[in-house]
């Protein structure tokens, strides 16, 4: 069975790299019928927050990721990190130095000095234990192979080799005793069963140092897959002009997950030429071995546009729910659903299907309902109130006499009525329709007038009508 995990450092938000490796991971363990842990990489104290903890379950929670069993805390396995070190000391395998901290910058700067990358001298690697300082803890570090290469084989990246001289005895528990990234991250692979490491590319040559305790523990190597980064949409380093946010900013400014992790997937990995995808078949599709080696750009224009291909395809009901929900989360979006009581919720969902057609994000859809929340009289923008001199009063007397003539109230009686009316007095439809629509959203540009006009409601609409005519 395939055992995938996402390892996040909770020293920040849940940034767009971070959650398409989340994505990435589960989408392989749905796709295998396997599982996807979560583990939580909290070693570093100084950095890491619980409330950085809590936006990143947060953020995989709106994108609707999960995870398999509890979250596992890094910091919390301390015990068994130094368990595995020392056992690596008594198998030959890694050894206690008992260097300085001024001993170990002298060794830097030593090779520097002789151009050489700093790496540790090896200086107690063979030495006899009882050669060691008194009262003083050692750090130990692993015997890391010194000749030959590391071989890593990476699904993404292909056979990388790592020439073992350029390896140093890197330490894995620090002679305070707290357990180093490097080996943490080992001993948890392993004993969480973790079959498949999809992760940043960042961390491809770990990926070698990594290999170096698998193999003196005599542990299987999972199977990696280093993914490229997200570059800008001009190809440099994401920053946050980019899109380089915590991924709550996506959500305030109004995409939808389902668009988001649609996005996400086709960033460097692709199903032929297919852009919009359902959830499940991005399950059915995805596969790392059709991951591409070359880093993606963040597009917001195309994250936007297919955020308006899911917002069309969702249903009325489910898309206005979408936005309920959303509300708090959006600009001026508490203020807007302060003004929306159940009738004119109601209304919103009856004009949706107008709605829909014209927004690409949720924010864009909040605003245009603003016709629907504002409440009589109405406060007119400056064009609106611009359009509405003697003359447009008088179109909209005229208007409104047709209009209470009516029967029946709907977009289709009310086009009727106002084409009579235009016939009737000798004006194009656009001389009647304009101050009808600023009489009716206090603004000069809205949804179409018929469906507004259908959406309020007959006894709105007169009287929105009958509020600008004195
Ligand atoms: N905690 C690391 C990070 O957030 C990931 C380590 C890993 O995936 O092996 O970059």
């Amino acid at each position: 069975q395939v055992i995938t995990r996402f390892a996040p450092s909770p020293t920040g938000y849940l940034h767009i790299g971070g959650a398409r490796t989340a994505l990435f991971n589960w989408l392989y363990a749905k796709h295998t019928n396997g599982r996807m842990l979560l583990r939580i990489e909290d070693t570093d104290r100084e950095r890491s927050t619980d409330a950085a903890t809590a936006a990143i379950l947060d953020g995989m929670a709106w994108l609707g990721l999960s995870w398999d069993g509890d979250a596992i805390s890094q910091f919390e396995r301390a015990a068994r990190h130094r368990e595995v070190a020392e056992e690596l000391v008594r198998m030959g395998k890694a050894y206690y130095a008992y260097e300085t901290p001024a001993e170990l910058e002298a060794m830097r700067e030593h090779a520097r000095a002789n151009g050489l990358p700093p790496r540790y001298n090896g200086h107690w690697r063979d030495r006899d234990p009882s050669e060691a300082p008194e009262g003083v803890r050692g750090a130990v570090r692993i015997k890391a192979p010194l000749e030959g290469e590391t071989l890593v084989r990476d699904r993404v990246q292909g056979e990388i080799r790592f020439p073992n001289k350029d390896l140093d005895d890197f330490i894995i528990l620090r002679s305070d005793g707290v357990p180093t990234y490097m080996h943490a991250v080992v001993v948890d692979d392993h004993d969480m069963g973790v079959t498949h490491i999809i992760r940043g590319d960042d961390h491809l040559t770990n990926a070698a140092r990594q290999t170096t305790i698998y193999d003196a523990m005599g542990w299987d190597v999972p199977v990696w897959a280093h993914v490229p980064m997200i570059l800008g949409a001009d190809g440099a380093k994401l920053s946050k002009r980019h899109g380089a946010q915590g991924i709550d900013a996506y959500r305030t400014m109004g995409y939808l997950p389902a668009a988001v992790r649609n996005y996400l997937a086709r960033l460097s990995w692709s199903h032929g030429d297919d852009e919009v995808m359902t959830l499940d078949q991005m399950i059915g599709w995805f596969d790392i071995d059709d991951i591409n080696k070359s880093p993606a750009r963040f597009d917001f224009a195309k994250l936007e546009a297919l955020n308006g291909v899911h917002m069309r395809g969702m249903d009325d009901a489910a898309l206005t729910e979408a936005l309920f929900d959303t509300l708090p989360y959006l600009p001026n979006g508490e203020a807007l659903a302060a003004q929306l009581d159940d009738a004119k919720k109601a209304q919103v969902l009856q004009a949706m299907p107008g709605l829909k057609e014209r927004a690409k994000t949720l924010v864009e859809l909040a605003d245009s309902l603003y016709f629907i929340a504002a409440s009589r009289p109405l406060q007119l923008d400056e064009k609106a109130a611009g359009l509405l001199d003697a003359d447009a009063k008088a179109v909209l007397k005229a208007v409104l006499s047709h209009f209470q003539a009516l029967d029946e109230w709907s977009a289709a009686t009310t086009e009727a009525a106002v084409r009579a009316c235009a016939e009737a007095t000798n004006l194009k439809l656009g001389k009647v329709a304009q101050p009808l629509r600023a009489a009716l959203t206090g603004r000069s540009t809205s949804p179409g007038v018929f469906d507004v006009l259908a959406v309020l409601g007959r006894d709105e609409s007169l009287a929105r009508i009958a509020d600008q005519i004195d």
